[in-house]
Formats: structure tokens, sequence, C-alpha cells
């Protein structure tokens, strides 16, 4: 028998969850890199040029900017590829390798889905499935003649015009079609 199972599934993630994504490594990380373009800037380079000093103040703020948000990107890659199931060495390395932010460009056209865990068996399972592929645990409403997703505030199927309602949904399904 399957189970009904929409409310544990992983809700889309919050500003707030997307922050959490970074860890506190990435953060210092950015924080010394742009103390760290500050003290190029003005401390290393030669300070004879008087008039050149707001120049110098949005350069060296500008740089710093750029060097600390691409270690927080650094920081977010390396959280968000685990969550996908993917590499983590292979991806941290092509986001450093390849410049100028092209690495992270390329991370994320080509990441997979997030993964959750069946709540039953604890497989693997990428957010597209209806039913987990080790167990049949049912992970989202599929009509019961077609087995194609439906919507849980459809009454009829999409696809084959079945009543949805006859499947025996749980109450909290069926008050959406009522
Ligand atoms: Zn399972
Ligand atoms: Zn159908």
């Amino acid at each position: 028998m399957t189970q009904w199972l929409s409310s544990q599934r992983g809700a889309p993630s919050t500003g707030d969850d997307e922050l959490r994504m970074i860890p506190r490594w990435s953060m210092a990380l950015a924080i010394v890199l742009f103390a760290g373009i500050q003290y190029i800037f003005h401390g290393v380079m030669p300070h004879h040029k008087h008039e050149m000093i707001p120049l110098r103040l949005i350069m060296g703020y500008t740089w710093g900017a750029l060097f600390a948000s691409y270690a927080l990107l650094l920081g977010y890659v390396s959280r968000d590829v685990k969550r996908r199931g993917m590499s983590a060495g292979l991806w941290m390395l092509v986001c450093v390798v390849l410049p100028g932010g092209i690495g992270a460009v390329v991370y994320f056209m080509l990441r997979q889905p997030i993964l959750s865990r069946c709540p039953n068996c604890s497989t693997e399972i990428a957010d597209s499935y209806h039913f987990c592929p080790q167990c049949q645990f049912q992970m989202a409403p599929v009509c019961g003649v077609c087995h194609r997703g439906v919507r849980i505030t459809d009454v009829y199927c999409t696809q084959c015009g079945h009543d949805v309602a006859e499947d025996n949904a749980p109450a909290r399904l069926r008050a959406y079609s009522d």
C-alpha cells in the first residue's frame, strides 16, 4: 500500500534557507579577502598622488566586494553540491579554475535537482519523482488510472479525464476538489 505524503516534501526554499547554505569558512574567507584587498590598495600601493584617493577607494571597494562575493559563492556551491548528490571536489575545482565566475555559471547551468530522501526507505529521490523507485512510497498525488501527476487541486485528471476524487485520496486532498 502506498501512502500520501505531500506535507513532508521539501518546501520551496526561502531566502533564509539559501543564506544558511553559506558556511562559516566562506564568510571568514570573504572578510579576509575584502580586508586584504583594502590593504593592497591603501597599504601596499604607492601613496604619492593624493588626487587619486577617491579612485583608490572605489577600486579597493569594488575589487574587495568582487573577491568577497566569490568566496561566498564558493561556500554556497560547496554545500549545494551535497544536497544534489554531485561531486563536491570536482565542482569546487571547476569554480576555482575557470576564471571570472565562469565556473560558477557552468555549475548553475548543469547542477542536478535537489535530492530528498524517501521517508520510508531513505533512498535518494529527485523532486520530480511521484513514487520511490525502491519501495513504491508515493511522494506526490497521481491519477489512479493513468498514474500521471495531478495537482492536489485537480478534480479530474488533465490527461485521461478520470475523476481523481474516486481514488480514495486522503480527506485533505479531497477537500480541495469538493
Ligand atoms: Zn522508498
Ligand atoms: Zn489520468
